[in-house]
């Protein structure tokens, strides 16, 4: 168990699950590259509830796992009103001013299409765990809402999605930790990355983006340095 003071971004499990070199430049470096989709993704996460018979919506609900070490918010929480012979299942809890017994169901909302891996499935998967461990209850499904097709799938949080969502924020935990930016591997994803200019896979080579910075600032003024002293032993051995 992680205490509050150890928490970190849930949201950071889809930039380790793409790359950790991305993972390091944002959650250590503080690099973030602001564009139109993330001024975006902001708007998505404007808080609110909506009720609708049986259906109650929550947005940007605050969530939190100490089991995981996570903290962050799910851009939607659907609950889903117990039908009679199902009340007070494991999956299910009771809601301040409400009546009967009711199943919170994690949404998120993407803006492009699935991924080849299962990044926006771990994603969902901490959600649901830090709502079990919030609410003491059980959560077998969540969705995924993609934009492109405009398509709502369901994802079922079996075992082994959950051990890949624990294992990876073991690691998160670990590389902030140890506190270094992992070097530069360049791969076919970098093409498709949002951090590709702070990165510069071909620029840096290797090291953190504030080693790069450090090296082009002061690489003038050290080869300069350099030039004198070669200069100068040159002028002594005339
Ligand atoms: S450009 Fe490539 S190496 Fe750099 S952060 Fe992005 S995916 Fe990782």
């Amino acid at each position: 168990m992680y205490t509050e003071e150890e928490l970190l971004p849930l949201s950071g499990l889809q930039h380790l699950a793409f790359c950790e070199r991305q993972w390091a430049l944002i959650h250590l470096e503080g690099q973030w590259a602001e564009n139109r989709l993330t001024a975006e993704g902001r708007a998505l996460h404007e808080g609110g509830r909506e009720a609708r018979g049986d259906l109650i919506t929550s947005r940007s609900l605050p969530l939190r796992s100490l089991r995981l070490g996570l903290s962050g918010r799910a851009d939607v929480v659907e609950w889903h009103r117990e039908a009679a012979h199902e009340r007070g299942t494991l999956g299910a809890t009771r809601l301040p001013g409400r009546q009967g017994w009711w199943r919170p169901v994690p949404v998120e909302y993407k803006r492009g299409r699935p991924k080849p891996q299962r990044i926006d499935e771990v994603q969902l998967c901490a959600q649901a765990v830090c709502l079990e461990e919030m609410l003491g209850l059980r959560i077998e499904a969540g969705s995924l809402f993609y934009g492109q097709p405009r398509r709502r799938t369901h994802v079922a949080l079996d075992d082994s999605l959950r051990r890949e969502t624990e294992t990876l924020a073991d690691r998160m935990h670990a590389l902030f930790r140890a506190g270094r930016t992992p070097t530069v591997r360049r791969e076919p994803k970098c093409r498709n990355c949002s951090l590709f200019e702070q990165c510069r896979p071909d620029v840096t080579g290797r090291g953190s983006v504030a080693q790069y910075l450090e090296q082009t600032v002061f690489a003038p003024e050290a080869a300069e340095a350099s030039h004198e002293a070669t200069a100068e032993h040159a002028l002594r051995d005339e």
